[in-house]
């Protein structure tokens, strides 16, 4: 099976390297920097030939020049529509394109929401969010609609297995979760989650990945059809229509201020 490595970035990001056991060869999701990423790489004794870009951010594609520098023929793969905006692109994905690396093979799902380029790259049931699906939360609708992106977290990343592992983008799990829990404050499952990563991070490590089906708990941005977030949301904005993406655009705008 495939391995995978987190690499802390920059304040809060992680990129992650991808290993190939049959082949040795080795893959790396975001580089939001290249001297974190090549260390890992030396110290793993991998041969990099693969970035996959989640989109064009640059705390996310902050390494790729570098990187291909260091690493020449290296290909570097983001959406179709993220030609011009991230650096030394040599793929151009669409939706249910299939990906490879070494023997390991995988898929991608575009996401738009976050930004109109954004993906997430499926390998089994190991997903790569980006900035799409985050621990208790979701990234800012930067260049998408509410409705995109409501799209995309609760249909297309919300049809994947539970079993799903989630590797996403940042470290932002502590404060999504304190946030969840002032729309349920009775939700149990939120409570105790945030107890648990508050002793992890303690520790100096990291909540990621996180299982979809914990997600499906916890994560307000995937319970907008849940009641007792529903009331909740009423209480705060009596004027709300009860549909999940009228819940979801008022908990997102919530989240921007808190
Ligand atoms: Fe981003
Ligand atoms: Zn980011």
């Amino acid at each position: 099976p495939m391995k995978v490595i987190p690499i802390p970035c920059l304040n809060d990001n992680f990129a992650y390297l991808l290993i190939c056991p049959e082949t040795n060869e080795a893959a790396v999701v975001d580089p939001s920097e290249y001297e974190p990423v090549f260390k890992e790489v030396q110290k793993r004794k991998v041969t990099l030939t693969t970035i996959f870009n989640t989109h064009h951010h640059w705390d996310h594609v902050g390494g790729n020049d570098e990187l291909s520098r260091h690493f020449p023929g290296i290909k570097i793969h983001a959406h179709i529509s993220d030609r011009d905006r991230v650096p030394g692109q040599t793929d151009f994905l669409e939706d249910g394109d299939f990906v490879q690396f070494g023997n390991q093979k995988g898929s991608i799902l575009h996401n738009p929401g976050h930004t109109s380029g954004a993906i997430t790259y499926l390998f089994g049931n190991m997903a790569f969010t980006g900035d799409t699906l985050f621990s208790g939360g979701c990234g800012r609708v930067f260049e998408g609609t509410m409705e995109q992106m409501h799209h995309s977290l609760n249909v297309k990343i919300g049809k994947l297995p539970d079993d799903t592992q989630l590797y996403f983008g940042h470290e932002y799990t502590e404060n999504n979760l304190r946030f969840a829990q002032t729309l349920e404050p009775k939700n149990e499952d939120i409570q105790s989650q945030l107890t648990q990563i508050r002793k992890v991070r303690s520790e100096g490590k990291w909540s990621t990945p996180s299982l979809l089906s914990s997600e499906r708990k916890i994560n307000p941005f995937l319970r907008c059809h849940d009641q007792a977030l529903q009331k909740h949301v009423i209480q705060k904005q009596p004027d709300t229509n009860l549909d999940p993406v009228s819940i979801f655009t008022v908990i997102r705008k919530l989240k921007d201020q808190f």
